[in-house]
C-alpha cells in the first residue's frame, strides 16, 4: 500500500550522498545543455563566459557557469517573444502555465511553464506533503486568493495527485474560512504564517470559535520564514491544535526544501531535484560546512520552459549540523530560509536580520501576534524603533514586558530599540506576505 510508505520516493529520498552527487552532476549537465542549445539568453551569457556544456565535467566546474539574477530576468521580458523573453527554450505553444512573481518593487518577472513542468511542479510539492504527514484520507482546505502568484497552485494539484481530498477557498473571506473549515472538518490546510496567525485570531475574537477546537491536525507554511522560527512556530502550533510545517519555495524556483513530521528544525533539501548551492556573500566563497549564513544559488533540474540555472536567489541559509532522524539522505538546512540577502542591513554597525526580531516578539507572553520594526536616522543616529501590541490582560506587566523584550532583543542582535505598546488590533494586518520591517534609512539615500 502505498500510504504505508515513509518517503513519497523510498529510492531518491534515502540514496547515499555520493550518489546523490553523480546524479546532480548528470541532471545539471543535461539542464545546462538544454538551456545553452535551446535560448538565445543563456546561449549569449554562457559565450560571454567562455564556458560550453564539454566543459562541465565535475560539480566544482559548476561554480564557473555564471549565476543569473532577478533583475536580468527583468530585462530579458523586453525581448522577443511576449511576454516571456528569450530565456524561454520552447515554442509559445508548448507554455500551458502562467505565473508571476510576487514582489512588491518593480516589474514582476513572468514565469512560463509546459504542461511537462507543471507536473514536475505537483511531484515537486508531493515530496513536501508526503514527508508532512498529508495522506489520501485528508481533506485539505486551501484559504488562498487562486490567481496570477504560484503561491500553492502546485499544492493543490500535488494534494489530488497523493490522493487527498482538495477544498478551494479561494475568494472567501477570512470568517467564511473558518466557518468552512468547521462545516466540513478539514484535516489540513496551506497558507503563509501571518495569515495562519491572522485566521486564528479572527476565529477567536469576532467569531467566539476557538481554532484548536477545530479538526485541522496539521499546517503547511509557505512565503515567509515563520514556521521555522521557533517562538513563530509554537504560537501557531498552540492556535490550532494542529502540527505545523515550513517548506520553500518559488516561482523562479520551484519549491526546493521541506521540513518534515519529525519537526527536527532543519528542512530537507530536495536533493534529486535541485542544486543547492551556498554561497557567502561578502567573499563569494562556496560553503560546505554548517552553521555558516550565505546566498543561495539554485538550479533546478528538470525544469525547462524557463529554466532555473544557477539563479541567484538572495535567500539566505545555512547547513545544518544536523542529521535527520527520519532518515532521508537529502541535505538539510537549518532554521529554513533565514531571511534575505536584501533585508539584512546595518544598524550601528551591527548586522541585523529580521527574523531575529520576530523569534523575540513571538516568544514573549502577552504581546499579541502582530509587530512593526522601523529603522530611522535621527541625527546621523541609527534608532530601531519595535512597535508591538498589548494584550488587554497583560496591561499589568507591561513594565515586566518592556524589560524583558529590552533583554532578549539584546541578547539577540546586540542592538537596543525604543519599545512603543499599541493597542491590540491597531497595528497593520496582512493577508499574503507581510512587510513589517521598514528602512526609513534607504528611502531618504534613493
Ligand atoms: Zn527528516
Amino acid at each position: 500500500m502505498i500510504g504505508d510508505q515513509r518517503y513519497w520516493n523510498p529510492v531518491l529520498e534515502i540514496l547515499p550522498q555520493e550518489k546523490i552527487r553523480k546524479l546532480q552532476l548528470k541532471k545539471f549537465k543535461r539542464i545546462f545543455k538544454w538551456g545553452y542549445e535551446k535560448s538565445r539568453f543563456h546561449r549569449s551569457l554562457y559565450e560571454k563566459a567562455g564556458i560550453k556544456p564539454d566543459d562541465i565535467r565535475s560539480l566544482d566546474d559548476i561554480r564557473h557557469v555564471p549565476t543569473v539574477e532577478k533583475s536580468m530576468m527583468r530585462d530579458i521580458q523586453r525581448k522577443e517573444p511576449f511576454p516571456y523573453g528569450d530565456a524561454l527554450c520552447v515554442p509559445l505553444d508548448e507554455v500551458s502555465e502562467y505565473h508571476q512573481t510576487s514582489g512588491t518593487t518593480g516589474q514582476p518577472v513572468y514565469q512560463a511553464d509546459t504542461w511537462q513542468d507543471w507536473e514536475w511542479w505537483s511531484e515537486c510539492w508531493s515530496y513536501i506533503l508526503w514527508a508532512q504527514g498529508y495522506r489520501a484520507s485528508d481533506r485539505i482546505f486551501l484559504p488562498f486568493g487562486y490567481n496570477v502568484f504560484v503561491a500553492f497552485w502546485a499544492a493543490h494539484y500535488a494534494a489530488e495527485k497523493i490522493g487527498a481530498e482538495i477544498v478551494p477557498g479561494g475568494v472567501l473571506d477570512t470568517q467564511s474560512r473558518v466557518l468552512k473549515i468547521q462545516e466540513i472538518k478539514a484535516t489540513a490546510m496551506m497558507a503563509t504564517p501571518t495569515y495562519i496567525l491572522g485566521m486564528a485570531d479572527t476565529a477567536k475574537n469576532k467569531m467566539g470559535i476557538d481554532p484548536a477546537s477545530l479538526t485541522i491536525s496539521k499546517i503547511t507554511c509557505a512565503g515567509e520564514s515563520g514556521a521555522s522560527i521557533p517562538s513563530t512556530k509554537k504560537r501557531m502550533q498552540d492556535a490550532w491544535g494542529a502540527k505545523v510545517y515550513d517548506h520553500a519555495g518559488a516561482t523562479e524556483t520551484g519549491a526546493w526544501c521541506y521540513e518534515c513530521t519529525e519537526q527536527s528544525g532543519g528542512l530537507h533539501v530536495n536533493d534529486g531535484f535541485f542544486l543547492v548551492e551556498i554561497q557567502d556573500v561578502e567573499t563569494g566563497e562556496y560553503i560546505q560546512e554548517p552553521g555558516k549564513i550565505g546566498k543561495m544559488i539554485i538550479t533546478a533540474f528538470d525544469r525547462l520552459a524557463q529554466p532555473c540555472i544557477r539563479f541567484d536567489s538572495k535567500d539566505l541559509i545555512m547547513w545544518s549540523p544536523d542529521t535527520c532522524p527520519c532518515g532521508r539522505s537529502f541535505r538539510t538546512i537549518k532554521g529554513g530560509v533565514i531571511g534575505r540577502a536584501d533585508d539584512i542591513t546595518k544598524v550601528k554597525g551591527v548586522l541585523l536580520a529580521p527574523s531575529a526580531i520576530e523569534e523575540v516578539v513571538r516568544g514573549v507572553k502577552g504581546l499579541g501576534d502582530e509587530f512593526e520594526v522601523i529603522v530611522d536616522k535621527k541625527a546621523d543616529i541609527d534608532q530601531i524603533t519595535l512597535k508591538v501590541e498589548l494584550m488587554p490582560s497583560s496591561e499589568n506587566l507591561r513594565d515586566s514586558i518592556h524589560a524583558q523584550l529590552t533583554d532578549q532583543l539584546r541578547l539577540k542582535t546586540n542592538l537596543g530599540y525604543n519599545i512603543e505598546f499599541h493597542d491590540c488590533g491597531t497595528l497593520p494586518r496582512y493577508e499574503i506576505k507581510a512587510k513589517r520591517f521598514k528602512d526609513l534609512r534607504k528611502k531618504i539615500s534613493s
